[in-house]
């Protein structure tokens, strides 16, 4: 039995270019980047060589970037650091409901330590209800801090990122941006479209696990969070992984560079499996299907079905998606992000999420097993 993947929201398979740069850097440029000799400095300037393409990819410059083991880790330093570096009482950190736990969980350890934190509700598509205003960022003297994630992990919802940023940019606050479910996938300029901070993480683009980035615009001032030597100008420091970054950012530069093709195809093969499912399996429900959707992910509530049954059934045929997200598929709860949407009604959310390396084929073969699967669980 072929094993059909459509789990890229989780992670996705290195590309072939991505591995060979990896496989090949470690062997030839595996020496410590911060020493002096020949061998580090092979690594190092493969860094600085990574640094400039992932830089150009996003439209910053290079000493904006700094390599972190991915967005859980540069997210915990854009919203921390900022709190560090301005002190407790000069931050309001303005969040939404559907964040991912690296955003969520940071902004309650945050409150637990005295800082006033604000987490947005959303409406039935998962988008923010309240207006980017003045309101909004209205910090009675402090520093509004807005983390709101480009595109939604379980849903594909993508959020106003070029309204969120004019607005800050208006109102005095710093926008944070969760960009890793559209670094790779969609157009991102960080500089023009005002952006402060941006998280990534590689392995969501065909790049290696533990590897990410954080982009930090000029003159936005954050604390190291952790404590060691001077590496990535001491905001993050720990030996550098050149190998896994030369990956990335050769994965990344890939991924620009095929863009719109990809984006294309995608798309069409998204609106197949959508209207596959809908035509082969009754009473389902596409979640947040009123949210400007990205290319690739694609969440349906089955009703009358228990989403373990459903995920199991499928992964016995070879089919790979997940229920919710991943980092919450261990206990198979209804996710945060389809309660904050009220979307629970519904039934059982199970994720689809594409990568330019899927094929019509699969897309056809999924929509067959979802159909026979379902109809099982659901026969009288
Ligand atoms: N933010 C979003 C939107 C994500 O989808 C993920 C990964 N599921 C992360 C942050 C965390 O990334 P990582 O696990 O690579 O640290």
């Amino acid at each position: 039995m072929d094993e059909i993947y459509l789990d890229n929201a989780a992670t996705t398979a290195m590309s072939p270019a991505a591995l060979q740069a990896m496989t090949e850097c470690m062997r030839e440029c595996f020496g410590n980047p911060s020493s002096l000799h020949m061998a580090g400095q092979r690594a190092a300037s493969r860094l600085e060589e990574a640094r400039d393409i992932i830089a150009e990819a996003i439209g910053a410059s290079a000493d904006e970037i700094f390599f972190t083991s991915g967005a859980t880790e540069s997210n915990n330093l854009a919203l921390r650091g900022f709190v560090l570096s301005n002190g407790a009482g000069n931050v309001r950190l303005v969040t939404q409901a559907t964040e991912h736990p690296s955003v969520l969980n940071t902004a309650n350890y945050l409150r637990q330590e005295g800082i006033d934190v604000t987490v947005l509700p959303v409406d039935e598509n998962g988008m923010i209800v309240s207006e980017p205003d003045e309101a909004l960022f209205s910090g009675d003297g402090r520093t509004v801090l807005l983390s709101v994630m480009h595109t939604n992990n379980e849903t594909g919802a993508v959020f106003p990122v070029e309204k969120l940023a004019e607005a800050a940019r208006r109102n005095g606050g710093i926008y944070h941006c969760d960009a890793v479910q559209a670094v790779g996938k969609a157009p991102i300029d960080a500089a023009g479209t005002g952006i402060d901070m941006l998280s990534a993480s590689a392995h969501k683009f065909h790049g290696p696990k533990g590897t990410g980035f954080l982009y930090v615009r000029k003159g936005i001032d954050l604390r190291n969070v952790t404590f060691g030597g001077e590496q990535e100008r001491s905001l993050r420091p720990g030996t550098v992984n050149a190998p896994a970054i030369w990956a990335m950012a050769v994965a990344l530069r890939e991924c620009v560079s095929g863009m719109e093709e990809n984006s294309e195809r995608m798309r069409t093969l998204k609106a197949l499996l959508k209207r596959s499912l809908a035509e082969k399996c009754p009473g389902i429900h596409v979640n947040a299907e009123g949210a400007p959707a990205n290319d690739c992910t694609l969440s349906v509530s089955f009703p009358g079905v228990g989403a373990d049954m459903l995920l199991y059934g499928l992964d016995r045929e070879g089919l790979r998606v997940s229920a919710g997200s991943a980092c919450s598929a261990g206990s198979l709860e209804i996710s945060h992000v389809i309660k904050a949407m009220g979307a629970e009604k519904y039934g059982a959310p199970i994720r689809f999420s594409l990568s330019r390396f899927t094929t019509e084929e699969e897309v056809m073969r999924a929509a067959e097993t979802v159909s026979s699967v379902f109809g099982r669980l659901t026969e009288k």
